[in-house]
């Protein structure tokens, strides 16, 4: 993939952002994985506070979730990451319940490349979505450096699109950068809701305690700033976030 170079990237955006120029209503549906609700045990995360669990009254795990989220809109399906994969994954069903096929899908976006986020973009090799244009922050991919030797990295090939903040994404997207839980974490804004990635992995605790992280975070510090600012800007403009992990009803209105 070093050969799609962040030009064809811009290029490719803007051929797609003239596709959907028309304004029309933006649907949001959360994909859950799993058939039953999940919990994250707090012996996953750093700097709890002494007392807070037992305060939050979630000794046995704090709600939490694996979702993907299908967006239509401006005529086109897009999806968030794709879920876990494998027999027990829920997305492919749950498209079917929606009315779509994986080859109705225009686009896949991204927020990192964690297996629970990317295991539903292949089966047995294969790309899974055959339609859809893949985008993936360039800073994500850098981070990681054998994305072309990954499977997806072969199933998808030149689908792979990698934008860097200044390109135009498709349909007005918006990528916000919050790094620190992998090289090139991204969110996703449309209008005013926020696909959120995996800025936060159990609402109930980091809501409050920004500071603390879970292990999954591979640069806890920078994970911690990214969370703080995207809570600041959550609330400074009322925004509606949606979490990979956000327990139901997968969504927070700030
Ligand atoms: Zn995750």
């Amino acid at each position: 993939m070093k050969h799609i170079s962040v030009f064809f990237a811009a290029i490719a955006a803007s051929v797609m952002t003239a596709s959907c120029i028309s304004v029309s209503t933006t649907e949001f549906h959360a994909i859950p994985d799993s058939k039953t609700p999940m919990t994250m045990t707090p012996a996953l995360f750093t700097n709890v506070p002494e007392g807070l669990v037992e305060d939050l009254g979630v000794e046995n795990g704090i709600p939490s979730s694996m979702c993907a989220f299908l967006v239509k809109k401006d005529g086109k399906n897009i999806l968030f990451d794709s879920g876990n994969g494998g027999e027990e994954a829920q997305l492919i069903p749950t498209l079917k319940i929606i009315g779509l096929s994986p080859e109705d899908i225009d686009y896949v976006f991204l927020t990192h490349l964690h297996g629970d986020h990317i295991g539903g973009m292949v089966n047995d090799g294969k790309a899974v979505f055959t339609n859809a244009a893949v985008y993936l922050n360039k800073d994500e991919y850098d981070g990681w450096g054998d994305v072309d030797e990954s499977d997806m990295g072969r199933a998808y090939g030149e689908k792979i699109v990698l934008f860097t903040e200044d390109d135009d994404l498709p349909c007005g997207i918006q990528a916000i950068k919050a790094y620190g839980h992998t090289p090139g974490h991204t969110m996703y804004r449309i209008g005013d809701t926020v696909l959120a990635g995996d800025i936060m992995h159990a609402t109930a605790l980091q809501i409050a305690n920004p500071e603390s992280c879970a292990r999954f975070d591979m640069d806890q510090e920078k994970s911690a700033e990214s969370r703080k600012s995207a809570l600041e800007l959550f609330r400074a403009e009322g925004l509606k976030v949606y979490g990979m992990h956000f327990p139901a009803p997968y969504y927070i209105q700030f």
